[in-house]
């Protein structure tokens, strides 16, 4: 499996995946959203809830 992250220049700054995440692995600073791979239990909630496809495994 391999680790969630957020295309910054794809995401439009909705804060969905920072409100799904059971884990509270996302988080965000001036305006760009972040994946803490520490905490991300690859559930797949944020990848499937972003309505422009930013979130993705790598
Ligand atoms: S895959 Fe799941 S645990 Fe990981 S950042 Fe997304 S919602 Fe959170
Ligand atoms: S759900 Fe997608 S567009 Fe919204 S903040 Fe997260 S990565 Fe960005």
């Amino acid at each position: 499996m391999g680790s969630y992250a957020v295309n910054k220049d794809a995401c439009m700054g909705c804060g969905a995946c920072m409100s799904v995440c059971p884990m509270g692995a996302v988080s965000e600073a001036g305006g760009a959203y972040l994946i803490d791979a520490t905490k991300c239990i690859g559930c797949g909630a944020c990848a499937n809830l972003c309505p422009v496809g930013a979130v993705s495994v790598e």
